[in-house]
């Protein structure tokens, strides 16, 4: 399945929530969701017709991938891996997920959305443990050191995301050290410590895939 490269709002206009994946705009006035923009190809006046069952267990699920922006088959395939896994699958595959390298560097601040925090590691600006990691979706351990590597510490976006946004902190199972650029991954996260994707009801996700 080709990468989706039209307008991204539109993404959250579909969901009717901010999936936040444009870094500033996001937060400023000019988010279409603050505008109150109705999804697209929807009359704003018109009658919404009552969702089936599927239909809700679709959208949570389409809304949780257009976050950690994955395409179908990759998620699908982290969900497998997640009903592999023991304990509740829907916590596992958000512990899974906020694993990911791209997120992790999301999370750091090291980018001010998951799509940039994508490019960084693809172009190879993001180290784990000292050594240089090109795959968005490789998984960090407890302990990891992830860094921005050699000469990109230079980087004008790098640093105006880590001034944007470094001032909020981070997660709490992260620790950052804005001036090294480097940060931990210091524990598993819990599915209840995900607060900023509580309203997310990941039994629907799996529900949807169990069908
Ligand atoms: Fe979504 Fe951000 Fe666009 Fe708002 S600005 S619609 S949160 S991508």
């Amino acid at each position: 399945m080709a990468r989706y490269t039209g307008p991204v709002c539109r993404l959250c206009r579909a969901e009717q929530k901010k999936l936040m994946l444009k870094g500033n705009r996001c937060k400023s006035d000019k988010c279409p969701i603050n505008k109150k923009r109705p999804a697209p190809g929807k009359d704003p006046k018109g009658r919404a017709g009552k969702r089936s069952d599927y239909g809700t267990q679709l959208r949570e699920k389409q809304k949780l991938r257009r976050i950690y922006g994955m395409q179908e088959k990759q998620f699908s395939l982290f969900f497998e891996r997640a009903l592999r896994m023991t304990g509740i699958t829907g916590e596992n595959l958000f512990v899974m997920l906020e694993k990911r390298l791209d997120n992790v560097v999301y999370r750091l601040r090291f980018a001010s959305s998951r799509s940039q925090a994508r490019q960084l590691v693809l172009h190879g600006h993001v180290s784990v443990n000292g050594r240089r990691i090109t795959i968005p979706s490789y998984l960090v351990r407890p302990e990891d050191e992830i860094a921005i590597a050699g000469k990109s510490k230079n980087m004008v976006i790098i640093k105006d995301a880590l001034k944007e946004f470094g001032k909020s902190g981070v997660m709490p199972w992260l620790q950052l050290d804005p001036d090294g650029m480097k940060g931990k991954f210091l524990v598993s996260p819990r599915r209840s410590d995900i607060t900023d994707l509580a309203d997310i009801k990941e039994q629907m996700i799996v529900e949807f895939y169990s069908k």
